[in-house]
């Protein structure tokens, strides 16, 4: 459902994606992890076409992603993505944050729209705070509704990078409880994320990334027990 094939990525002169390729199927839960700087957010940001890419391509379902005239709002409603920071509205309430993009986007009907939104809340856990706005709640249930909000556009595939590194220890694993169940539920997920045993529980596949490149990619067992590449040794050593 995913495809990157030979993605580089410059800003001005500078190659933060070197010839990035994988593909991911529908229902598979993909997970990026490397160090900092080493060019995740940029491929995240790549793959919802938030930037362009400078060569190579991505496809995601029908959509070729990296073609400068891609339709961006049919992309929109195909990709969900939640960042670090949740970014949600502090007028709305959270049913409302969770309405606005179906609503104000897609022009869908407001009571179809309404109980969609009461569900997700529902299933991201925040039943009771339907009518509470985001300063009253913790960043665990922010970041609960801004996944909510992303589920509300009815999307194939969701794009996490680093959801829980801005929370409280306490509070991530209720987060990372919520993305779990919907990978459990059959979403396709690609996700960054530090979160060593988290991905080696979800994943299914697991891309290392140093410098711009995949220098390692594998199953979780494999990927975790038997590392090849002398990097990712080194990467896990000091995390792990
Ligand atoms: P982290 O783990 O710290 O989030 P990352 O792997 O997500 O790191 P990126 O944010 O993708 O790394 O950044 C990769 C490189 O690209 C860095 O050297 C960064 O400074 C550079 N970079 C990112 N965005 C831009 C931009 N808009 N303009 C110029 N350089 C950028
Ligand atoms: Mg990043």
């Amino acid at each position: 459902i995913v495809e990157l094939i030979e993605v580089h990525k410059y800003f001005d002169a500078l190659e933060v994606l070197k010839g990035i390729s994988f593909s991911i199927h529908k229902g598979e839960v993909a997970c990026i992890i490397g160090p900092s700087g080493s060019g995740k957010s940029t491929l995240i940001r790549c793959i919802n076409a938030l930037i362009p890419v400078t060569s190579g391509t991505i496809r995601l379902g029908g959509i070729e992603v990296s073609d400068p005239n891609v339709d961006k709002l049919a992309l929109r409603r195909r990709v969900g993505m939640v960042f670090q920071q949740y970014n949600l509205f502090p007028h709305k309430t959270a049913l409302q944050n969770i309405m606005m993009a179906p609503r104000q986007v897609l022009k869908e009907d407001a009571a179809e729209v309404e109980e969609r939104a009461r569900r997700l809340i529902d299933k991201v856990g925040l039943t009771g705070k339907e009518d509470v706005y985001p300063g009253e709640l913790s960043g665990g249930q922010q970041q609960r509704v801004a996944i909510a909000r992303s589920l509300a556009m009815r999307p194939d595939v969701m794009l996490f990078d680093e959801v829980t590194a801005a929370l409280d220890p306490e509070t991530v694993q209720e987060v990372l409880s919520t993305i779990r169940d919907l990978a459990h539920d059959g979403m396709t997920c690609i996700l960054v994320t530090h979160e060593m045993g988290f991905a080696r529980e979800v994943a299914d596949h697991i891309y290392f990334t140093d410098a711009g490149l995949i220098v390692e990619h594998g199953p979780p067992e494999t990927f975790f027990s038997a590392p090849e590449d002398e990097r990712t040794r080194r990467f896990l050593s000091q995390v792990l």
